[in-house]
């Protein structure tokens, strides 16, 4: 069993004052800048305050900002600035972690309306767009380019809050996250100015990286108006696959060894026995209720059938006997939509119970070890959890169900949070592959960082010494 203690340490940093202005006269400011788009509603702040996918505490917002362009977010940042007003910006509220919750009140400068692709650089394989555009629409609108833009976080999210929150998803293990596709971003800092963090060359040695800074940021250190995105060519083909083991060391030796060998695999997912029940529950599969691989090969004709050869070949050595590949779209979509439904497919499993999804993430030659440890966490945490995992990257998600009412319920699911953050520091990973921090995973960032977390604070206090940038995220301020 992990030790929890040092891992789950308060971060006690020195504590900004916190004192912030009057929100009513900044709420006459903008709403002589901004009109009807200033909206003061109940229902609207209450959307806008975090709540629904997470089980933190929701808070709304005193006003909610909807921001047409850099200069106007630029414009409310100055108003804000000046009276010392909370700002927390938001994209299309899918983080997990409380990361919109507004902790202080202030203003929601939401970005959603801001949808414009700005311009389409095919021959250097890039595109630039505004802060609120989705993934699926950025794919819609490349459909006849013969590109796409790879990252899938699974739900709707805007791609600056998918910067902000350094996303990734199915496909990393072949196209990487956040932090390497995006190029360049226009951000408006804490003081209001506006900020371009490079061009569009392929590399760069000009000094600090502010772009790899701001990804991850969460909001802390600046809003992200418009975004330069690399883009690949659509393979010629695309193949999926999905084969059974016996059990989750089998599935994980068998992905440990596809990487190793070097199988370009785009997709790698590892499904547990309970996850498989609910999918096939949910979407009306009928797989076997084993540790289960969902796959998927990019490449030319040629190249694909290699790699599934490849695959197959360790599949077998790890005693999986039902390899499927599926070609045709609609077989691949069914298998992958089911994977993206995995999320509600687990609280369909368990209706009538609040759900929480958490991700961590270790080297992927302590996958199987942290993925069997947690799975046997689970049951004797008296718990129900299905682990979905992206496996080719040694990141794994736990859905748990739980009883908000009971206490003991809520102590069980502390606990056990804790214990897999230590978990997973212990196999010398992260708290976190790709949800955040936001509030839920802040008590971890000293356990992770050391005093790493003290320079990170000395940034933070740098660029925003009013911390009105999402006060309360991240840090313990
Ligand atoms: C079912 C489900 C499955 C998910 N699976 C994954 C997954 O596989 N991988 C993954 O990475 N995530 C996953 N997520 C989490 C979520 O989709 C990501 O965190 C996503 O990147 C958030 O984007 P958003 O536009 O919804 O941002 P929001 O939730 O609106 O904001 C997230 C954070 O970014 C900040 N922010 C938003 N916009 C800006 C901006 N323009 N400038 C500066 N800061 C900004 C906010 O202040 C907040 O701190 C999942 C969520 C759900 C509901």
């Amino acid at each position: 069993m992990f030790s929890v203690v040092g891992v789950c340490e308060m971060t006690i940093l020195k504590s900004y004052n916190d004192e912030y202005g009057d929100v009513n006269v900044v709420i006459e400011a903008l709403r002589a800048l901004l009109g009807d788009k200033l909206v003061t509603s109940a229902a609207v702040r209450k959307q806008h305050g975090g709540g629904e996918l997470t089980y933190h505490k929701a808070q709304s917002p005193d006003a909610v900002a909807f921001a047409q362009s850099t200069e106007q977010v630029a414009e409310i940042v100055k108003i804000c600035a000046q009276y010392k007003m909370p700002i927390v910006p938001y994209g299309a509220g899918s983080s997990l972690e409380g990361h919109i919750v507004a902790l202080k009140g202030g203003i929601c400068i939401d970005l959603s309306e801001m949808t414009q692709v700005v311009e389409l650089h095919a021959e250097d394989l890039d595109v630039t767009v505004q802060a609120g555009v989705t993934r699926q629409e950025l794919n819609v609108y490349l459909r006849d380019t013969g590109l796409f833009f790879p990252i899938d976080p699974g739900a709707e999210a805007t791609l600056a809050g998918m910067a902000a929150t350094r996303a990734s998803g199915t496909n990393a293990v072949r196209y990487g996250t956040m932090r390497d596709n995006v190029v360049n971003m226009t951000v408006v800092m804490p003081t209001g100015e506006i900020v371009k963090t490079g061009g569009r060359a392929k590399k760069s040695s000009a000094g600090y990286d502010l772009a790899r800074l701001l990804i991850g940021s969460e909001g802390t250190l600046g809003i992200i108006t418009e975004l330069t995105l690399k883009l690949y060519g659509i393979p010629e083909k695309i193949l999926s696959a999905v084969c059974s083991f016996e059990s989750i060391e089998q599935a994980c030796e068998a992905v440990i060894l596809t990487i190793q060998a070097g199988v370009p695999v785009a997709r790698i997912e590892l499904l547990d026995e309970l996850q498989v029940q609910a999918c096939n529950a949910y979407s009306k599969l009928d797989l076997a209720v084993k540790p289960t691989l969902f796959l998927e090969f990019h490449g030319t004709e040629n190249g694909c059938q290699e790699q599934v050869e490849m695959f197959k070949d360790i599949a077998d050595e790890f005693g999986s006997d039902d390899f499927k590949a599926a070609s045709s779209a609609e077989d691949r979509n069914k298998l992958w939509k089911a994977r993206h439904d995995a999320y509600w497919a687990g609280c369909d499993m368990a209706l009538g119970l609040a759900h929480l999804s958490t991700d961590v993430c270790v080297p992927i030659s302590n996958f199987a070890k942290a993925v069997v440890e947690t799975q046997q966490d689970v049951v004797d945490s008296g718990l129900m959890g299905p682990i979905v995992g992206h496996a080719g990257d040694g990141n794994f998600h736990v859905l748990l169900s739980f009883d908000e009412s009971s206490a003991d319920d809520m102590e069980k699911v502390k606990t056990f949070l804790d214990r897999l953050a230590a978990r997973a520091l212990a196999y010398e990973g992260t708290c976190t592959g790709e949800h955040g921090i936001g509030i839920g995973k802040a008590k971890y960032m000293r356990g992770e960082h050391g005093a790493g977390l003290d320079f990170m604070f000395a940034i933070k206090q740098a660029l925003d010494p009013d911390n009105i940038m999402n006060p309360g995220k991240i840090f313990y301020s």
